[in-house]
């Protein structure tokens, strides 16, 4: 099995070396960096110096563009977001969500939103990272003019009118998967060696099917996180949607990829991470384990729910599972 941890990247080679060494020295094979846009935009030496230190240490890299355009998987902060109002979801009379500005979120339908996706991916490629990740791709509400001509073309009807009914429905759910798709050939067009994984989490069970299927997906994968404040999940539900997960991965000939939560753990339930992983892995043996976050997410701001209550805690329960199933 290969192990591997999301990972938010220093800038400075120095500092990348050390946590590098660390990720590895744990068990792991590879490193999901996780990126947001300022990444590229500011702080680029992350990219610049990340996969290319991690390559040398014998880390296999691969990365996410974490919460691009405030959409999909956290860390939003996008500067796509501020540059191109014309992207923004809107509600039923064109006002943005989310109170616009500071964080309105880009719409799926819009072309642009791929594109711009696509240029973060280059830049990926051009430094040596091998797996892309689409994150957490959930259903999105919107009514711009992408979503309201794509409806009618669909569904023959309009979009307003027609709020929560089955078309409706229907249409949003096709939209998430239209995503991933155009967001999977968008990064095989580039590299057509890059492999591309998706994650799509438990309550968008009813996506797993279409998306598993989708021919440019090379791992499919799922994040049950049980021990998450208020998850609908406990242990039992958390390998039964894995496990399913790992069917579909299975019949379509993908990667089958699990995510380990070690964020956001609320103090005493640290130990679970360890006794009820063990379980979870032992049930489902997938062909790469991902623990999200890196040290428990310490550092990061409750904007993100990252941080869990005692980190260090929470970090070497990764740990002492890691010891148990690596390889190298
Ligand atoms: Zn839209």
């Amino acid at each position: 099995m290969k192990l591997s941890t999301s990972y938010i990247p220093p800038h400075q080679p120095v500092h990348l070396s050390r946590d590098l060494e660390d990720i590895k020295s744990i068990g792991c094979t590879d490193v999901l960096f996780a990126l947001q846009e300022n990444h590229f935009q500011w702080l680029n030496g992350s990219i610049r110096f990340g996969p290319k230190i991690a390559s040398q240490i014998g880390l296999r890299s691969s990365a996410v563009i974490w919460g691009f355009a405030n959409t999909s998987g956290g860390g939003r902060s996008s500067r796509v977001m501020l540059e191109n109002p014309e992207m923004w979801r809107v509600d039923e009379n064109s006002k943005a969500y989310g109170g616009g500005y500071p964080n309105p979120m880009a719409c799926y339908n819009n072309p642009l939103t791929v594109v711009k996706y696509g240029e973060y991916i280059k830049l990926c490629s051009d430094n040596g990272i091998a797996g892309i990740l689409i994150d957490e791709p959930a259903v999105q509400e919107c009514f711009c003019e992408n979503c309201k001509n794509k409806f009618a073309r669909l569904y023959g009807g309009d979009l307003v009118k027609s709020k929560k009914n089955v078309d409706y429905l229907s249409f949003q759910a096709q939209t998430t998967i239209d995503f991933v798709s155009n967001s999977a050939a968008i990064i095989k067009n580039i590299n057509k060696n890059i492999e591309v994984s998706v994650c799509v989490m438990p309550p968008d069970i009813e996506n797993f099917k279409e998306i598993a299927k989708l021919n440019n997906i090379d791992s499919f994968s799922t994040d049950p996180y049980w021990l998450m404040p208020n998850s609908e999940l406990n242990i039992k539900k958390a390998i039964d949607v894995s496990i399913y997960c790992k069917k579909l991965a299975i019949k379509h000939n993908k990667v089958f990829s699990l995510y380990l939560g070690c964020f956001g753990i609320a103090s005493g339930l640290e130990g679970k991470i360890y006794t009820e992983g063990k379980v979870l892995i032992n049930s489902t043996m997938p062909d790469i384990l991902t623990t999200w976050s890196y040290r428990g997410g310490i550092g990061l701001s409750s904007l993100s729910s990252e941080e869990c209550d005692d980190p260090d805690v929470a970090w070497q329960n990764v740990v002492k599972l890691y010891k148990d199933y690596s390889t190298v």
